[in-house]
């Protein structure tokens, strides 16, 4: 091996052999949607104390560690948050990290709604792709779930600005929600067939502790394939990436895929490739940890380049999570952080 290899620092694993490939970062905390699954009126209400402007990571630190990340083995990076498109300026944090060496794909995950206004800024400043979020197509339904009295035409005004700025193709998520929105699985499907969107079920998950999670309100990936098939035949097909966190199934008409993220029914721990940065700048090593590495202090307290590597190596190197596996009646009660901080 010649010698310039021999000395190349090792890419850390953790104690499972997983390596670090994904890294997600929410850019705030707050959303101009209410889903009920994830930001429940109640909680997040009038009162709510969200960050202050100053307790979100900054641009420049948020570029510096991804920098040190993508020294790390991170190819992919996706903000989230929150709404991520709600945080001012994103599209100049975009470039920042567009021209960043090694981040092969830069993407982001919104609720689409201020896509007309950025998505074309955002294409120019090196956005690679988007997910935008949908629940249901029709007004009734979406409208019980996003809490804000968004309606469908406005989502897919999001949709098609993505498209047109050359942001697709298109990923599509639902979360199921038993008594909220398992009857929109075959319309949203039949929906975004033949259509090149690709539409992928979510189940939905324990995270945090303030969406009052229960088990009964899972729909499987078992029960929604059970429920596509009544109208079209689908076959699994195999995964394209290592880590890759959907089950893609193809029609069997030639009318696309569908995906199926089953982090319930079939956990996918084994191959979770993925740390997570919240808003205020903690690391997570798992969706559903207890508590984060506090990054932000370390990057305003004054730690070098190296010290932030050394800290991120160390802490990949003892992660050991696979909650989606071990979960059970004890562990759905844990303190567990927000979505809306960690961004899914
Ligand atoms: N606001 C953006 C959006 O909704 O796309 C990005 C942040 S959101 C937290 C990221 C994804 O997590 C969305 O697709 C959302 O539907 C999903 N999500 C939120 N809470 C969830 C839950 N309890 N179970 C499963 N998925 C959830
Ligand atoms: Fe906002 Fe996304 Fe959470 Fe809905 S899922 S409340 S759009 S952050
Ligand atoms: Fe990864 Fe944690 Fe989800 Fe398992 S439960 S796949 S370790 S984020």
């Amino acid at each position: 091996m010649p010698a310039a290899f021999d000395s190349l620092p090792m890419l850390p694993r953790d104690t499972l052999g997983r390596s670090l490939h994904d890294l997600r970062i929410s850019v705030t905390d707050r959303c101009n949607f209410r889903c009920v699954y994830c930001m429940p009126r109640a909680v997040f209400g009038p009162d709510h104390a969200f960050l202050p402007r100053d307790g979100l990571l900054s641009f420049d630190e948020i570029e510096r560690l991804v920098r040190i990340f993508a020294q790390l083995g991170v190819e992919k990076v996706r903000l989230t948050g929150g709404e991520p498109l709600v945080r001012r300026d994103l599209a100049l944090l975009v470039a920042r990290l567009a021209a960043i060496p090694g981040v092969r794909d830069l993407t982001l995950t919104t609720n689409g709604v201020l896509l007309p206004s950025l998505a074309a800024r955002l294409k120019a400043a090196g956005l690679h792709r988007v997910t935008i979020s949908l629940d249901a197509d029709d007004d009734e339904t979406f409208m019980r779930l996003n809490d804000a009295g968004v309606p469908v035409a406005r989502v897919m005004a999001g949709i098609e600005a993505a498209e047109a700025a050359g942001l697709g193709p298109i990923k599509l998520n639902m979360v199921v929600k038993r008594g909220w929105n398992e009857h929109a699985i075959l319309p949203m499907a039949r929906r975004f067939r033949g259509t090149g969107r690709i539409l992928r079920f979510i189940e939905y998950m324990d995270v945090g502790h303030s969406n009052g999670w229960r088990l009964d309100d899972v729909v499987s990936a078992d029960e929604i394939i059970r429920t596509i098939s009544a109208d079209f035949a689908v076959e699994p097909m195999e995964p394209t990436a290592r880590g890759e966190v959907a089950e893609r199934y193809r029609y069997t008409d030639g009318a696309g895929e569908i995906g199926i993220i089953a982090s319930v029914s079939r956990p996918f721990c084994g191959d979770c490739n993925r740390a997570r940065v919240s808003a205020d700048g903690q690391l997570y090593t798992c969706l559903f940890a207890t508590s984060g590495s506090d990054l932000r202090s370390l990057l305003r307290e004054g730690a070098s380049d190296a010290d932030l590597e050394a800290e991120l190596r160390r802490i990949w190197s003892i992660r050991d999570d696979r909650y989606s596996e071990l979960r059970s009646a004890e562990t759905v009660d844990l303190p567990k952080v927000e979505m809306s901080y960690i961004g899914g």
